[in-house]
């Protein structure tokens, strides 16, 4: 039987070994997958371990997903440009293919919800590994894409190693607070920062809540994430959590292993809350 594995950390809060044992019994793929918490600094090691052992594959998450470009010899176009991976797949040759399905995941949920459409105006907040990781699809989606983050220079080496694209820019925090009324003319405000993870919110002014505006939060919960509930409280009428890219972007993973692309709909309703 293949076997593949999440590996982050934490790591105990990760639903895709559930996603993964729906899209194998929906498919009748036989595959074992399980999660693996990773020392923060043995990340290279316990990897090129699971290989050794027989794994055929892996997903990577918080806060690997550069280390993991790192270790790959071999890309997806997406990871490519991307410069972080969440998807490892050993090719028969024993080379390490790395991809990113986070940013093609996050789009189609996106579009699932009709929240995008090419011409859409991007604030993203957040400049780790899942901003990054995004980027791509949506630009090549047509869309423009203003960072802010809560460290500038993250920012501008997004910028950089996109080698300043047209349509994406970053505003330094301050900046972009003290001329909010220039703002607003935003579509689509993604939070892409781990702030909920330990229950925060990124330090941007309430004034950027408006009723026509959609908010994505890449994390998501078993209630409202601390970000949406902020939003909510505010006055956001459209809002959604990373539950939905969460399915799609497995579900890219799960046909880069076995060549079968599994239904996500049916299992986004089973995961989605309405709030
Ligand atoms: P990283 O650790 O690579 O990056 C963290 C980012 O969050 C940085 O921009 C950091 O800012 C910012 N940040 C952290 N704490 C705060 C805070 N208190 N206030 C403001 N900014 C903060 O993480 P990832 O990019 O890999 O993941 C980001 C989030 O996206 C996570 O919550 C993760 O669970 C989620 N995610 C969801 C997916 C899905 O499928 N739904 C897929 C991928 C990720 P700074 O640069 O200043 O440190």
């Amino acid at each position: 039987m293949k076997r593949f594995a999440v590996f982050g950390n934490p790591i105990k809060h990760s639903k895709s070994p559930i996603i993964h044992k729906l899209f194998a019994k929906q498919t009748g793929i036989l595959q074992k997958y399980t999660k693996i918490c990773v020392p923060i600094d043995n990340f290279h090691e316990k990897l090129l371990n699971f290989f050794k052992n027989g794994g055929n594959g892996a997903n990577i998450t918080i806060p690997f997903k550069k280390k993991a470009y790192k270790l790959c010899n071999t890309f997806t176009e997406r990871a490519k440009y991307s410069g972080v991976v969440n998807t490892i797949k050993i090719m028969k040759s024993q080379e390490i293919l790395g991809d990113n399905t986070d940013g093609i995941g996050l789009l189609q949920d996106l579009k699932n919800l009709k929240f995008i459409h090419p011409k859409s105006k991007i604030l993203l907040i957040g400049a780790g590994g899942a901003a990054q990781g995004i980027i791509y699809s949506l630009i090549k989606f047509g869309c423009n894409i203003t960072i802010i983050n809560r460290t500038y220079q993250n920012a501008k080496n997004i910028i950089k190693y996109f080698h300043n694209i047209k349509n994406l820019n970053c505003i330094e925090l301050q900046h972009f607070s003290k001329n909010l009324h220039n703002q607003l003319q935003y579509n689509l405000i993604i939070n892409a920062t781990s702030s909920s993870l330990k229950g925060n919110i990124p330090n941007i002014s309430p004034l950027i809540i408006k009723s026509n505006i959609f908010y994505y939060d890449l994390f998501y919960d078993i209630s409202l994430t601390p970000f949406l509930k902020w939003c909510r409280f505010h006055g956001a009428k459209k809002i959604s959590d990373g539950i939905g890219m969460l399915i799609e972007q497995a579900a890219y993973s799960f046909y880069l292993w076995h060549g079968i692309m599994p239904n996500t709909k049916i299992i986004i309703q089973k995961f989605k809350k309405i709030y």
